[in-house]
């Protein structure tokens, strides 16, 4: 309960940063529509990319599982705050609300055990796919349903509550670094020698699983440093 508590508070902050602080009527500091739904079923798109699912091309290249679990916790910003926003619009309560309704869900405690294993390419594409039904239904929004399906696409994944958080906390770092780094006017790098700052950000952590998130912000720091002087 605690990491998820954690997770939204730091979302919530991510966004306030990012969008201005009324991001939950919708609509972003500089008049920009948000689509959470959307967002969603983009991510749940470069999930689905992880793997060689077309049939004309690159037909024996094996699943891409790291960064598989990149967009799972991509897809995970979005869910939350898509939950934000609709405890907010629906007055269902605040963040210490969500959380203790997510705790609640019936496969949270299965979350909340250690877990390695991946599900095969076709189960893992096909909850992937259930997701983004959901969320390009024009149907009122089941918030639970998505959520639940969430969690067993985590586990699906090869992830738990912990690693989530983990992966969570790194990639939030890694998008307040982006945002202090031009993403927004389209001058970040965000492939750096060859790796993307995803993977580069999951090996520091990888590396030091204990690494808090200022020194992890000031790890990427001294690397894109490196990277925009040369
Ligand atoms: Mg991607
Ligand atoms: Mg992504």
């Amino acid at each position: 309960m605690d990491k998820i508590l954690l997770m939204l508070q730091l979302q919530a902050q991510l966004n306030d940063a990012t969008n201005g602080d009324k991001w939950t009527k919708g609509v972003t500091k500089n008049g920009k529509d948000i689509n959470w739904k959307r967002c969603i079923y983009m991510e749940c798109a470069e999930m689905v990319d992880s793997f060689s699912w077309k049939h004309w091309k690159s037909i024996n290249q094996e699943p891409d599982w790291d960064n598989l679990q990149i967009e799972v916790v991509d897809v995970w910003h979005f869910i939350i705050s898509l939950a934000i926003e609709n405890y907010s619009q629906t007055l269902r309560g605040g963040i210490e609300d969500l959380a203790i309704n997510i705790s609640n869900l019936d496969s949270f405690p299965s979350l909340d055990v250690e877990n390695k294993k991946f599900a095969s390419q076709n189960e893992v594409i096909e909850k992937v796919e259930s997701i983004m039904l959901a969320s390009l239904s024009k149907d009122d929004l089941n918030l639970e349903a998505l959520i639940e399906d969430f969690f067993d696409l985590t586990l699906m994944s090869g992830l738990d509550l912990e690693s989530l958080y983990r992966l969570y906390v790194g990639k939030n770092v890694l998008n307040q670094f982006r945002q202090d780094n031009g993403y927004k006017d389209g001058s970040y790098i965000k492939v750096w020698n060859g790796k993307e700052d995803n993977v580069v950000m999951k090996n520091i952590w990888e590396d030091n699983s204990d690494i808090k998130p200022d020194v992890l912000y000031k790890e990427l720091t001294k690397s894109y440093l490196a990277l925009t002087k040369s």
